[in-house]
């Protein structure tokens, strides 16, 4: 991989970007920004079963860390099963330890759908029907049921169990992310609405139970299922003949959106809805990284792309700094990790989570940079993915824009994490 030293110079305007995000930002000329947020996303199920795998996933961050990462997304579907493995919580103090000491941003992504829901609840009537003529890429995912009583309190109670582990900044409503069934059951079709409204709604519900129950914190939807340029397109989706188009009126503009389409007009959708996005681009390799950074100019022309995110799903971590250089990110000695996140992530210092939780925001987009932001972050785990029926959420980004086709690109590689031809044009550019 590349030697790239670290550096922070579009950081500058990004945090001041993100700081008039509320203000400044009536500017009618956007800020080209970098953006401050520099996450990588780790699949950490398998590593934190494991004794030492908090130690595995602290040594991944802070090797993020020295390429210039200031947060992880924490997938982590331990925390949607009822019963904790014996290390879990060993493991867990280990990575928030060392999250505090990188002063990495931490976002967990919860919420899931499909089998969790199943086997949490043993109700089968919490995800719809099996479709008859799955298409490949759906395997054995379970989708939930929109019109279920049980499913919010559900999340909710997983999401209470992670804030006392974890405490992070920010939660990642995973279950709305390539819905292909929809609006099947009998309970569904009694509601009289469509698959959008029942969705639109259902997101809605769920946004209230977090800022409830969590207040302050930066809550994330994956953009695809209320992405008019993604998998909200007018028509159908998959087995949903109606689709989702208008689902995204459940999104108020407070919600952060992870934007992992590759098409510029979905950039522009959210900027002129007002929401903050990170730009989740890099998956694989699978863009070739011209194309990669032509889409990164362009998006960085919008207001509110606050950031960046590496995704993998092949446990490949190789082209970390390459990915953070298209960004605009440049290294820069001295620059302490704290004074470079936006000020969508600067809340009080945190003495406990008790007095913190009364400082936190109620909304997302701050103009008043408070003190020192807190931190967390994640790791990584090579393997598997198909350790579970259902992987729930965020598998094959990108490629999945449409009606079932084009897809399993990163669905079906997913075992090891040789990475040899993936990225191979990501390696050490711009050095
Ligand atoms: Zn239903």
């Amino acid at each position: 991989m590349t030697t790239r030293r670290l550096a922070v110079t579009v950081l500058t305007l990004a945090i001041l970007f993100a700081a008039g995000h509320g203000a400044a930002a009536g500017d009618e000329h956007p800020t080209p920004t970098g953006g401050s947020c520099r996450w990588f996303m780790v699949e950490a199920d398998t590593m934190m079963e494991e004794a030492g795998g908090g130690e595995r996933l602290a040594n991944l961050c802070e090797r993020a860390h020295r390429d210039g990462y200031n947060g992880l997304l924490f997938w982590d579907s331990n925390l949607w099963a009822r019963r904790l493995p014996r290390d879990y919580m060993q493991n867990a103090r280990t990575l928030r330890r060392t999250l505090d000491r990188l002063h990495f941003t931490l976002m967990i992504e919860m919420c899931p759908r499909g089998v969790q829901m199943l086997t949490w609840s043993g109700d089968p009537s919490i995800v719809e029907p099996r479709a008859a003529n799955p298409t490949p890429e759906e395997r054995n995912y379970r989708y939930i049921c929109l019109a279920h009583p049980d499913v919010i309190p559900i999340w909710e109670e997983q999401i209470r169990r992670a804030e006392e582990i974890y405490h992070p900044d920010g939660w990642l409503l995973g279950g709305y992310d390539e819905i292909r069934v929809a609006c099947a059951d009998e309970r569904c079709r009694r509601s009289g609405k469509t698959p959008a409204e029942l969705l639109a709604e259902h997101v809605r519900a769920a946004l209230a139970m977090v800022r409830r129950t969590t207040p302050g914190r930066v809550v994330a939807v994956w953009n695809d299922m209320f992405d008019p340029y993604h998998n909200a397109k007018p028509g159908g989706y998959y087995h949903v003949r109606q689709g989702f188009s208008g689902a995204w009126e459940g999104i108020d503009k407070d919600v952060l959106i992870l934007n992992w389409n590759d098409r510029i007009e979905s950039y522009r959708f959210w900027a002129a809805r007002g929401n903050p996005q990170i730009f989740a681009g890099f998956y694989d390799g699978e863009l070739s990284r011209d194309k990669e950074a032509h889409l990164v100019r362009q998006a960085r022309a919008y207001p509110g792309v606050i950031g960046w995110m590496y995704t993998t799903w092949k446990a490949n971590f190789s082209v970390m700094r390459p990915y953070l250089a298209l960004s605009g990110f440049r290294p820069s000695p001295g620059t302490r990790p704290e004074s470079d996140l936006p000020a969508l992530f600067l809340k009080a210092p945190k003495p406990d989570a008790s007095q913190a939780d009364d400082k936190k925001q109620d909304s997302l987009p701050s103009s008043a940079p408070a003190a020192t932001p807190p931190k967390p972050d994640d790791t990584q785990s090579a393997d598997r993915k198909d350790a579970h029926d259902d992987m729930s959420t965020g598998n094959q980004k990108k490629g999945d824009n449409g009606m079932g086709t084009g897809d399993g690109k990163k669905d079906d590689n997913d075992s090891g994490d040789d990475d040899t031809d993936d990225g191979d044009d990501w390696g050490d550019d711009g050095e």
